[in-house]
């Protein structure tokens, strides 16, 4: 069985055997690109690249990039615990090729790799190719040997895919393995296609041609290849598991989280635990990469992550905080090949035990006003907006805390509600400023706030440019 570590290196390998330079991980934090909140897919620290703006001593790259999916248009939060496939950080392979090799040898590696390095069953494998793409098709029946009916026609944006409104895009080509017929779900394209027994295991993108105008599109002189797999459900196929949670590196950090809090990862436990590796991981990268959790921008999206957690821990009847205690099995499973989190242990360390230090404070006194006026409430029930924000705003429960707690219960929030609640505080707070005697610079202060959400980001709204493949 390869451990993640291997699996890893593996891929680098095979891909520097064939002419591609072996790059670091980008930054979660991408660097000059406001318009982006993390990073979330391997290509983003070769935008420019891409775009022809940047020139790089090679034409041929390969990566294993950290990715956070926490936030914007790529937000896999509410999937964690519940899917077997889903992680807020997780590590992207890649290989890419800038206006150098195109579709053909795209395929033609990916395939070699899955079936001959990684000794994939070729009868477990499916494609899909943008219904137009014959190219693509044609190339898996010829190299792969696929059957017309595992290589299926995506008509959706699924499978074609842009930078943004301009900018290179192309048509993509997914990589699916069949888990077996005893887990629920349908392959892509057919109802059914959310379940977790056909996974999404690679996603090959044919930058093909540069969008002008938004009526406009051009064939790219020099198409160009971006690849994205997740290292962590190619390790569950390889280690012969469905669930991403079962892998090496996942068994170590729950095992390490039911060791701190004497409670089995079973029956009901189960999904906080996993809930509580996932987040450990996400907030550890994110601080080692310089967030820190605070009420706007990307420091609030760690905060979210960190207090959903700790909601999580004290499911499981922690008593003192938890997840910092879990920071050194981090560090052992993941430490050599990301030394940053080495390094910055001891600030990981420190800020996940202040933060749970304080927010445990409220966290009790909350949950015990959330099921006061749950009480009596059932499936199909929605809590009020103003509960919510009370929640918000008096005990520190970010909303989405407050929806996965009553995730269970099938009981819904009223969203609208909250945001209508928070707006009138934000105007009540304005009015109250104005008295003040400066009430010009503030009123230009609350428009600018309001306008980017954050100081050091722009906004969902901005998020056009974003890296996704
Ligand atoms: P899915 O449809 O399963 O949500 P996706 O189409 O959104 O995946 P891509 O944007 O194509 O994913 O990213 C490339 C690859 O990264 C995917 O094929 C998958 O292996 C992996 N991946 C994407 N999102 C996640 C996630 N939240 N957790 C773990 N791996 C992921
Ligand atoms: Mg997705
Ligand atoms: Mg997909
Ligand atoms: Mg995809």
């Amino acid at each position: 069985m390869s451990g993640v570590n291997d699996i890893r290196s593996t891929f680098l390998d095979f891909f520097k055997k064939n002419g591609h330079e072996i790059v670091a991980s980008g930054p979660l934090v991408p660097r000059n690109d406001p318009t982006l909140m993390f990073t979330n897919a391997g290509m983003v620290q070769f935008k420019n690249v891409f775009t022809g703006l940047e020139t790089r001593p090679y034409k041929r790259a390969v990566t294993a990039q950290k990715c956070v999916r926490a936030g914007g248009k790529h937000n896999d939060l509410d999937n964690v615990g519940y899917t077997a496939r889903h992680h807020t950080f997780f590590e992207m392979l890649g290989n890419f090729s800038f206006g150098d090799y195109f579709k053909d040898v795209a395929i033609e590696l990916a395939w070699t790799l899955i079936t001959r390095e990684f000794g994939l069953d070729p009868k477990r494998l499916l494609v899909t190719v943008y219904h137009t793409d014959d190219e693509a098709a044609g190339h898996w029946r010829k190299i792969a040997g696929l059957p017309e009916d595992r290589i299926i026609r995506i008509p959706t944006s699924d499978n074609f895919w842009a930078m943004g409104d301009t900018g290179p895009c192309g048509p993509c080509s997914e990589i699916f393995y069949d888990h077996g017929e005893d887990i629920p779900g349908g392959p892509p394209g057919s109802p059914d296609e959310d379940g977790d027994r056909f996974i999404e295991i690679w996603n090959l993108v044919f930058m093909q041609f540069e969008q002008v105008t938004p009526e406009e599109r051009v064939d790219l002189p020099r198409p160009s290849i971006d690849t994205g797999m997740g290292l962590e459900r190619i390790a569950a196929v390889l280690q012969g598991v469905h669930d991403n949670y079962e892998i090496d590196l996942f068994k170590a950090l729950i095992h390490a989280s039911e060791e701190a809090t004497g409670v089995k990862a079973e029956g009901p436990h189960r999904a906080s635990h996993k809930v509580i590796a996932d987040h450990l991981r996400a907030a550890s990268f994110l601080i080692a990469d310089g967030v820190l959790p605070s009420n706007e921008g990307r420091g609030y999206v760690l905060r979210r992550i960190m207090r959903r957690a700790m909601r999580h821990a004290q499911l499981l009847g922690a008593q003192e905080p938890l997840m910092w205690r879990l920071v050194p099995a981090l560090v052992r499973e993941m430490g050599q090949a990301y030394p940053e989190l080495s390094r910055g242990e001891a600030l990981i360390s420190e800020t996940l035990k202040l933060e749970e230090t304080r927010f445990r404070k409220t966290l009790a006194r909350g949950l015990q006003l959330l099921s006061e006026a749950t009480a009596g409430m059932g499936a199909g029930d929605r809590l009020d907006g103003e509960t919510a924000f009370r929640l918000y705003d008096t005990y520190g429960f970010p909303l989405d805390l407050t929806q996965d707690a009553l995730r269970q219960r099938d009981i819904a929030v009223d969203v609208e509600g909250f945001n209508a609640a928070m707006e009138r505080q934000k105007a009540e707070a304005r009015a109250s400023w104005a008295g003040s005697g400066e009430a010009a610079t503030e009123a230009v202060w609350f428009a600018v706030k309001d306008k980017t959400g954050a100081t050091d980001f722009l906004g969902y709204e901005t998020e056009v440019a974003e890296g996704v493949i």
